[in-house]
């Protein structure tokens, strides 16, 4: 400001004033993001010189797609970067998300219906939250197979990679069919088998990941335990079924994990879970099974498994998939199924249960 007792000449009086009008044209709000260098953007700090503001800094590390995870509860969340968010720097839109165009007859200024598409980030996150997946597969993806439990093991190495080309394989069949420009393929549904910790729910949930970033379909995630768990809460608490089933019965894409665990369902469980298989079936929906329970014809080695003698208390070493969910779900299944089986793959889990509590830790820490 101008120093008190200090006469200005007139000339320097017009430069302070300059200023002044200057630094109120560039205040802060006025400046629209999306014309931040792109280096400001990378760094995320505070540059006085240039807008004397903080710009948000960076929080996916770059991603392509300017979706990033945060933890929330026992689940994850997916945000789209304040810095990378490509709507914040559309100049189509000028950051509005909205088209607009001028309406020669009426001589306004109306909204385009149907929104910019640099929303696309912005709908992408919210489609990968409502799948709900649990905390510990939020980063799953085709692109990131763990093999560091394999060891060196070339054979184990070989199959765990082809489990992820027929996953990846069916998928892209399927976008093709979702995306309306393929008629259904012959199986619409995708079974993943085989024991424990083998890495079925991660290869499930990575595909599903795939399908909502890929063709922006809808995807869900369930638990069968769970779902068993909340169909039993309904009839004691004498209520509708329907508001669980029903988002199951139209998710573009379902997975249903970990099916037929568990003991003692009573029948009207199974027969609600049965005609979900069914609708699904009827309706063509893309849905994906993992469980650890094997077809009647095929048998665990529990030395191939992983395991050094047939383990105690694991009813999928004695029971097959059809004597656990009956035999119409189960031919239904197997109708309508591409089988991907990860029989014969050590359990990441055992392996890496240390290194996972590891990272866990790191990246809370990071994050806390
Ligand atoms: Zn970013
Ligand atoms: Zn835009």
């Amino acid at each position: 400001m101008m120093p008190k007792g200090k006469i200005l000449n007139m000339e320097d009086a017009f430069a302070q004033m300059e200023k002044l009008a200057r630094s109120r044209e560039q205040s802060p709000q006025q400046i629209s993001r999306f014309q931040q260098s792109d280096e400001s953007r990378q760094r995320g700090s505070s540059d006085p010189l240039t807008f004397g503001t903080t710009s948000p800094a960076c929080v996916c590390s770059q991603s392509p797609t300017g979706i990033y995870m945060k933890s929330k509860g026992n689940r994850c969340e997916f945000a789209v970067c304040p810095a990378c968010d490509p709507q914040v720097r559309c100049e189509e839109c000028g950051g509005t998300g909205q088209l607009r165009r001028f309406n020669l007859l009426t001589l306004k200024d109306e909204i385009i219906a149907g929104a910019c598409s640099c929303r696309t980030a912005q709908k992408r996150a919210e489609l990968l939250n409502k799948i709900q997946l649990p905390q510990r597969y939020c980063s799953a993806s085709f692109d990131t197979l763990q093999l560091d439990h394999l060891g060196k093991n070339s054979a184990l190495i070989q199959k765990l990679t082809d489990c992820r080309e027929r996953v990846l394989n069916f998928c892209e069949n399927a976008a093709g069919y979702l995306s309306e420009q393929e008629s259904a393929p012959e199986k619409i549904f995708l079974t993943l088998l085989g024991p424990v910790g083998t890495g079925k729910t991660l290869m499930g949930c990575a595909a599903l990941k795939w399908f909502v970033e890929e063709t922006g379909c809808t995807a869900r995630f369930v638990d069968f335990l769970f779902l068993l768990s909340q169909l039993r809460e309904t009839y004691t608490q004498n209520s509708s079924e329907e508001k669980i089933l029903k988002p199951l019965r139209e998710a573009d894409v379902l997975l249903i994990d970990e099916l037929g665990k568990g003991r003692a369902e009573k029948a009207w469980q199974m027969e609600k879970l049965d005609d979900l298989i069914n609708s699904r079936y009827n309706e063509g929906r893309v849905t994906i099974l993992t469980t650890n329970y094997l077809p009647p014809e095929a048998t665990y080695d529990p030395v191939r498994a992983g395991f050094r003698s047939a383990p105690a208390n694991e009813s999928f070493w004695e029971q097959s998939l059809p004597e656990r969910i009956g035999a119409r779900m189960y031919d239904r299944i197997v109708e309508s199924s591409v089988f991907v089986d990860f029989i014969g793959l050590p359990s990441f889990r055992r392996h890496n249960a240390e290194g996972f509590l590891q990272r866990h830790r790191a990246e809370s820490a990071k994050e806390s």
